[in-house]
């Protein structure tokens, strides 16, 4: 832990570099499948949610779910990729 990988930091939905595995800036829960087949919804913690939906959905709504809108929180300059 603590080293650089930026494959594992960097958020596949939102694009900033959280550290977390679901991300508090847009809520999506990293499964570590990131942008294999991002139309294709997997289970797992994000649900029936597809990686590109949540990136439309964050470009709408900032955060990964209309429903959580509110719930993420901007982004910090630390997390720039
Ligand atoms: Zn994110």
């Amino acid at each position: 832990m603590g080293k650089h990988s930026i494959d594992l930091d960097v958020c596949p939905c939102c694009g900033y570099r959280t550290g977390d595995p679901t991300c508090p800036v847009c809520r999506w829960t990293d499964d570590g499948r990131a942008d294999a087949d991002p139309e294709v919804a997997r289970g797992g913690p994000n649900g029936r949610l597809s990686l590109a939906d949540a990136r439309l959905n964050y470009q709408i709504f900032g955060t990964s779910r209309p429903g959580w809108r509110g719930e993420g929180r901007p982004p910090g300059r630390e997390d720039l990729p």
